[in-house]
């Protein structure tokens, strides 16, 4: 079974990304992604 997990902006807390939860695995739960709404790059963690 594949699962997703969100991608949760620690900043202003909107889920802004979905990712397959195996790729995700290995890789720490903190990605530094473009959030639209606090319109920079934030921390985004991955919520299961
Ligand atoms: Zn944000």
């Amino acid at each position: 079974m594949k699962s997703k997990v969100a991608l949760e902006c620690s900043n202003c807390g909107s889920r802004n990304y979905n990712v397959p939860a195996n790729a995700n695995s290995k890789q720490r739960l903190e990605i530094k992604k473009f959030c639209n709404k606090c319109g920079k790059q934030t921390l985004h963690r991955a919520n299961p």
